[in-house]
């Protein structure tokens, strides 16, 4: 759709050749392609659903899946500012990446999708892509996968499970240019905001949220707005060296040893606080440098084994309680078209089982009716 101005281009990070379709890996040297953008301005419109108020600097997709994501608060957790990624409807900063892949994947009218078993952004994925495709999920090493993955995974109706040792690359996993267009929002959020810090601390895995989210400030800077803020990606020692920020030199690149890592999680847990080590060093890092926000996701709640699944839907409705102050079984079921009431009732029994949700009884006329909220 659209003239051949609308276009999306992508240019090589590693050869810089640039392509005029959407070609997302390069061909010539198989590193990943990025979206380019020329003569585009920066706006927000607030009337677009989550991270599509960034639509004039986001690929062009003829139609739209958001399921809420992005908007993310900005937290003071202990004196350090956290952009938390939790409020997303899964929980977790893939939502933004998955909105943007389920977009494209409806705008192209793609049926099926091949994508590598990726935890937690697979069960965002096959969240976003429910009524979108079907998605084969391959997976490498059964031995991998334990009963629970299982159990999401095809709960979920629209996945077919594959085993392949050898992982045929897939250009809609994890790593792909359509992820960093999502991702990068976190980015254009703190821009938004006018966040006043220098700096952004993001926790860096494969490098890849970090380099999104440099690589949105550059968006900003090419749409002639200036976002000085300096990106520094930090890691723990001994988990292997992150690999994209290696294309944008001016990331920083911060390691923590096991022993501060520890003692951030064990200071963070004291405070109230449940995260992972890895978020616990971009929390520490923050902390240690100052006048820095950490991107990260924090005060997640693990579910007891046996109980994990839903696990997307227990997220959404602990993120709905919290936005709406509590609700109803009725008012939680109206936001999950796809689930009977007595689905959500059971849900929400089990969740308040297990302490993750409570309740109270409030009088409606002669009924008393009971709300859910966060405890
Ligand atoms: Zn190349």
């Amino acid at each position: 759709m659209g003239s051949n101005a609308d276009r999306n281009l992508l240019t090589c990070v590693n050869c810089g050749r640039i392509y005029s379709d959407e070609v997302l890996i390069c061909p010539i040297c198989g590193w990943l392609t990025i979206f380019k953008y020329s003569n585009r301005a920066f706006r927000v419109d607030k009337a677009e659903p989550g991270i599509w108020r960034y639509r004039s600097v986001l690929p062009k997709v003829d139609r739209v899946v958001s399921k809420g994501e992005g908007l993310t608060p900005v937290n003071n957790i202990g004196g350090v500012l956290v952009k938390n990624e939790r409020y997303n409807p899964t929980g977790t900063y893939s939502d933004r990446a998955s909105s943007v892949i389920a977009s494209y994947v409806l705008s192209k009218g793609l049926t099926t999708i091949r994508t590598k078993f990726e935890e937690d952004f697979t069960y965002s994925l096959t969240y976003y892509l429910i009524g979108v495709s079907s998605i084969e999920v391959v997976v490498g090493d059964p031995l991998s996968l334990d009963y629970l993955d299982v159990d999401i995974l095809l709960r979920a109706g629209n996945v077919k499970l594959i085993f392949d040792e050898n992982e045929k690359a897939s250009l809609l996993g994890y790593t792909s240019p359509l992820t960093i267009e999502g991702l990068k929002t976190i980015a254009f959020e703190i821009y938004e905001r006018r966040l006043r810090v220098e700096r952004v601390v993001v926790p860096a895995r494969t490098g890849l949220l970090a380099y999104s989210i440099w690589k949105g400030f550059r968006d900003l800077e090419d749409a002639g707005v200036n976002a000085s803020y300096e990106v520094v990606a930090t890691s723990i020692k001994g988990m292997g060296n992150p690999i994209l920020p290696e294309f944008a030199k001016s990331i920083k690149l911060v390691e923590i040893s096991r022993d501060e890592a520890f003692d951030s999680l064990v200071k963070l847990w004291k405070n109230g606080v449940k995260t992972k080590p890895l978020s616990a060093s971009a929390y520490a890092i923050a902390e240690n440098m100052g006048n820095s926000v950490a991107v990260v996701t924090m005060g997640f709640r693990p579910l007891s084994a046996g109980r994990r699944t839903d696990k997307g839907v227990r997220k959404e409705i602990i993120r709905i309680l919290e936005k709406s102050g509590g609700a109803t079984a009725y008012e939680v079921w109206k936001v999950f078209p796809a689930y009977s009431l007595r689905g959500i009732y059971k849900v929400l029994e089990s969740m308040e089982e297990m302490g993750e949700v409570c309740s109270d009884f409030k009088s409606r006329g002669k009924r008393k009716i009971k709300y859910y909220r966060v405890c």
